[in-house]
């Protein structure tokens, strides 16, 4: 099957629409959680992941909106994104979001918002050393998919005594997985990219062929800002957008 694999929208409505139809053609639709936080577009996102995601995880975002924990651990802005995106949902959405799974787990790869280490914790995969934990949760032949960081990465492990590797991959230029390597694997965030480029970020996984592929789309974020403002987020939420923060 070729996945079309989602991450972190954050409640961008315009960001999602753009991704889900980039991926039109992709057998099925994976989301790695953060439906929400941040964006205006809450129930909007909540409604079009329903509908298009065969598996959505939760994110940290997601679980502080619907308390299963604490918004103590955000800083100001998403805090205050937080509690708003709570008065904002739908009872249905709330529902969606409070059974999202932390972990799913297939044949051919994992999937978890943060690490596969605790995953209730939300801990960030951001550097080789950080990916130690999730490699040693992984079966072999498998390849993790995690979201969180926002960062659209790939590392790769051979076994024990091997150093991890972070591959550089260029969005568009298909990556063949090998078969006695572990992956970790970040499609980037589609609603909130943080690596100073605007666009939104996802990824397309052939589980058959093992082949991975990058890309990042251009999407009208001027209308997303102009949402957010209209109904009184934080103006940084907004700025970071044109961005890529
Ligand atoms: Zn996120």
């Amino acid at each position: 099957m070729r996945y079309g694999i989602i991450s972190d929208i954050h409640s961008n409505l315009e960001a999602l629409e753009t991704a889900l139809d980039f991926l039109a053609d992709a057998d099925a639709i994976i989301c790695l959680g953060d439906v929400v936080g941040y964006g205006a577009d809450v129930n909007e996102c909540c409604s079009l992941i329903q509908s298009r995601a065969i598996v959505t995880l939760l994110g940290n975002h997601a679980a502080a909106a619907v308390g299963r924990i604490s918004p103590c651990w955000f800083n100001p802005f998403a805090r205050e994104a937080i509690e708003w995106t709570a008065d904002q949902l739908a009872p249905d959405n709330r529902y969606f979001l409070e059974n999202f799974p932390l972990v799913y787990r297939s044949d051919s790869f994992v999937l978890v918002h943060g690490s596969l280490s605790c995953p209730e914790r939300f801990s960030y995969i951001a550097s080789p050393a950080e990916t130690l934990p999730t490699f040693a949760e992984m079966p072999p032949n498998t390849v993790c998919f995690i979201g969180h960081t926002h960062i659209q990465e790939l590392y790769l492990y051979r076994s024990l005594g091997c150093e991890v590797q972070r591959a550089t991959v260029e969005p568009g230029e298909p990556v063949c997985l090998e078969p006695d390597f572990f992956y970790i694997v970040n499609p980037g965030s589609v609603g909130q990219p943080r690596d100073r480029d605007a666009r939104a970020a996802v990824a397309s996984f052939d589980d058959e062929a093992r082949v991975l592929t990058f890309y990042r789309l251009e999407y009208p974020f001027a209308r997303t800002q102009s949402k957010m403002r209209s109904v009184g987020l934080p103006e940084m939420l907004s700025l970071r957008l044109e961005l890529g923060i």
